[in-house]
């Protein structure tokens, strides 16, 4: 009989634990990682057939997809991060719906191969999160704030939904604030290869100085964020929740908003990005599902 694959959470205490080994820290040479976003489990039922009993089936395949390309890949990726909105019945509406996605995707997501870092999205927490919120997406998937470094570059994760609305959690919010501090001090410090944050929503689509509207950031709060990230030496931002394929640049950073695993909601195709870390620059690709490469080549330097 085969045995049946559990769900662990790897972060502990704002650690990463499957890349914390002290070697990390040093560059020995190009890798790429995967980044996904929006796999968004039940988010067919709620947004386009608008029907509660429908399932979700179809958002489990494209996991399922995802999985098996990546699984299929030579040689290894480092990890994959998935970029928020695992699932998407909101803990504070419907935690018993919320219950079955997430033993549903997690059958999905134990299969992978390589490390896996999620990202908290407003639907994992709730767009108003509660300590209580937040409390069980850490008990489902870890801390919703962490950093680690691999093969020399340091990654920040955050939770990008106490800026979004903190009204409800402030002792965490502030917490989450004085703890990036923290990183963009080990970032101007110990000078990483490169410097990458990931979060769920995206500072901004396409342009720093665009509209606020409903996935990005308001602008006092972008431009904020946008120098303290670039002041300290972070180049990239990986983020998902649009949806659709977009980016930018603000200075020397480079914003890259990543579509969905899960339902599309402009013109691209379900897929995942591709990243390649080299000395002197990340470079990305995104691919649809299926269409992901089996060998990736790296230069050797
Ligand atoms: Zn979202």
């Amino acid at each position: 009989m085969e045995e049946e694959k559990q769900f662990v959470v790897t972060t502990k205490n704002q650690r990463f634990l499957p890349l914390s080994r002290p070697q990390e820290e040093e560059w020995t040479g190009p890798f790429f990682f995967l980044q996904a976003a929006d796999t968004q489990v039940g988010m067919i039922a709620n947004y386009v057939v608008k029907r509660r009993d429908y399932g979700w089936e179809q958002e489990i395949k494209w996991a399922e997809q995802m999985v098996q390309d990546i699984n299929a890949m030579t040689p290894r990726p480092r990890f994959l991060v998935i970029c928020g909105d695992l699932l998407d019945a909101m803990p504070d509406v419907e935690p018993a719906m919320r219950k079955d996605q997430e033993r549903d995707l997690k059958q999905v997501l134990v299969k992978l191969e390589i490390p896996l870092v999620c990202v908290c999205g407003n639907h994992d927490v709730g767009n108003s999160p509660t300590p209580t919120t937040v409390a069980s997406y850490r008990a489902e998937f870890g801390d919703d704030w962490f950093s680690f470094w691999c093969g020399g570059v340091f990654f920040i994760v955050v939770n990008s939904q106490y800026w979004e609305d903190g009204s409800k959690v402030e002792e965490l919010a502030s917490e989450q604030e004085k703890w990036l501090e923290e990183q963009l001090k080990v970032v101007r410090e110990r000078k990483p290869k490169h410097a990458v944050v990931f979060q769920h929503i995206p500072i901004f689509l396409s342009s720093p100085d665009e509209e606020k509207e409903y996935f990005n950031m308001e602008i006092g709060l972008r431009m904020r964020l946008l120098s303290q990230l670039c002041d300290a030496g972070v180049r990239y931002v990986f983020c998902g929740h649009y949806h659709r394929n977009a980016g930018g640049r603000y200075k020397d950073l480079e914003l890259v908003v990543t579509s969905a695993v899960g339902v599309q909601l402009g013109s691209d195709t379900n897929g995942f990005r591709l990243v390649k870390v080299l000395a002197d620059q990340l470079q990305h690709t995104y691919y649809p599902l299926g269409a992901a490469p089996t060998h990736v080549s790296l230069p050797e330097t």
